[in-house]
């Protein structure tokens, strides 16, 4: 049987990503992902991508091939919490940065990295776990339920659903991310131009699990009245454009990143609430710092030498760590419905909105995970 540099074994668009990337070291990669599952739908989900996932994806020359229409900018940000007046605000020309993130289809996403990799001379896709010096686990949440790894990977449930869908509203986005932080939800209304320029949203709407599955069974125009009354109308009338779908939501990760052979990325390695939109911008981050690492290897040092591995793992365990404590506490913090908290946070969403150098430190810390 045929052996390779390096395995990957999952194909979402962390093991995609770094597949391609590892095959532009010139090194032999198979990549390995689950079949498709029959009548699986196309993913309605739309990602807040940061400059550092945009510069990998452009650098494999997938970012400039996507449709302009699959990739709209935010200018700004608007995060409201629940009392009236209580907002953060963001923007891009006060951050001085051309814009805070680029919202992206993932379908469209999936697809130019499936047209890279058709035309990536040394990637070969495998139906079976094929010898290799490294194998790179990107199973996403699966990996937790491979036997044998020894990551210690654990999570813990949230114990709610975020729905995700395309909307049409009946005014202009504006270019604008709107948030709502509250208990006990969380609403997000990414600006996008896909079905209809201008006017689109991607929704991410994190709830309790058993009000999420009320929500998804509801007509669409009970689900688009409830929408309206969880934003206050602030986007107008909202209408729905595609299917809605829903992912249960968790926190946690790996205890071990690597050992001798083998080395987790992305979702496999930490999961993280999606109210910051940072998830595949942290596993396209792990794909970059992976393969700076391989890159300054040692030649006589092999692939699946642990000491190698480790390099990378402590440059991605600090911004890691910081990215889950940080949607957790603020996620913990929302769901506290205790009034003196309400006003705490209320207040300190006001604060914040204050202090210059306090939101750009924010800002930076998002827009470099
Ligand atoms: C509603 C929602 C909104 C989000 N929004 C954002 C956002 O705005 N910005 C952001 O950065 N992140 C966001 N995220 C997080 C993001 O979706 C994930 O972090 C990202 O998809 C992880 O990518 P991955 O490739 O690591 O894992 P996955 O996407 O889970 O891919 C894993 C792949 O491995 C395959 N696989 C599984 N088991 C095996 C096996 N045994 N063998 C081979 N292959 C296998 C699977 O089929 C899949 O293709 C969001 C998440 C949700 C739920």
């Amino acid at each position: 049987m045929r052996s390779f540099d390096v395995r990957v074994a999952g194909s979402g668009i962390v093991g995609k990503a770094l597949a391609l990337s590892l095959a532009r070291l010139g090194l032999a990669v198979a990549l390995r992902g689950a079949p498709a599952l029959p009548g699986a739908r196309e993913d309605v989900r739309a990602y807040a991508l940061n400059p550092g996932s945009i510069a990998l994806l452009r650098g494999l020359k997938v970012w400039d091939a996507l449709p302009a229409d699959a990739r709209t900018p935010v200018r700004d940000m608007l995060v409201h919490g629940d009392a009236a007046g209580a907002a953060l605000e963001f923007s891009a020309w006060e951050q001085r940065v051309g814009e805070l993130a680029v919202i992206t289809d993932a379908a469209a996403l999936e697809r130019e990295l499936d047209s890279a990799l058709r035309f990536a001379p040394h990637v070969t896709l495998v139906e079976a776990d094929v010898p290799a010096d490294l194998v790179a686990h990107c199973e996403g949440r699966a990996a937790a339920a491979l036997e044998g790894l020894g990551a210690g990977i654990e999570t813990r449930s949230y114990e709610q659903k975020a729905i995700a869908a395309r909307l049409v509203a009946a005014r202009p986005h504006g270019h604008v991310a709107r948030q709502w932080f509250r208990s006990p939800d969380v609403l997000a209304l990414l600006p996008f131009d896909r079905p209809e320029a201008d006017r689109s949203y991607a929704l991410v709407w994190s709830l309790p699990a058993d009000k999420a599955v009320a929500l998804l069974a509801a007509e669409p125009a009970a689900f688009e009245a409830e929408l309206v009354l969880a934003t206050g109308g602030e986007a107008g009338d909202l209408r729905l454009a595609s299917e809605r779908a829903a992912w249960p939501l968790a926190v946690g990760g790996a205890a071990a990143w690597c050992g001798p052979g083998w080395v987790l990325a992305g979702d496999a390695a930490h999961v993280v609430h999606p109210l910051a939109g940072q998830g595949l911008n942290l596993g396209l981050a792990d794909v970059a710092a992976l393969v700076s690492v391989i890159e300054a290897k040692e030649p006589w040092r092999r692939l699946g030498d642990e000491r190698l591995l480790r390099r990378y793992v402590r440059l991605r365990a600090a911004p890691t760590s910081a990215m889950l404590r940080i949607t957790d506490g603020l996620l913990r913090l929302f769901a506290e419905d205790k009034a003196p908290i309400r006003d705490l946070r209320n207040n300190g969403l006001n604060l914040v909105n204050r202090i210059s150098p306090l939101k750009r430190w924010l800002t930076a810390r998002a827009l470099d995970s």
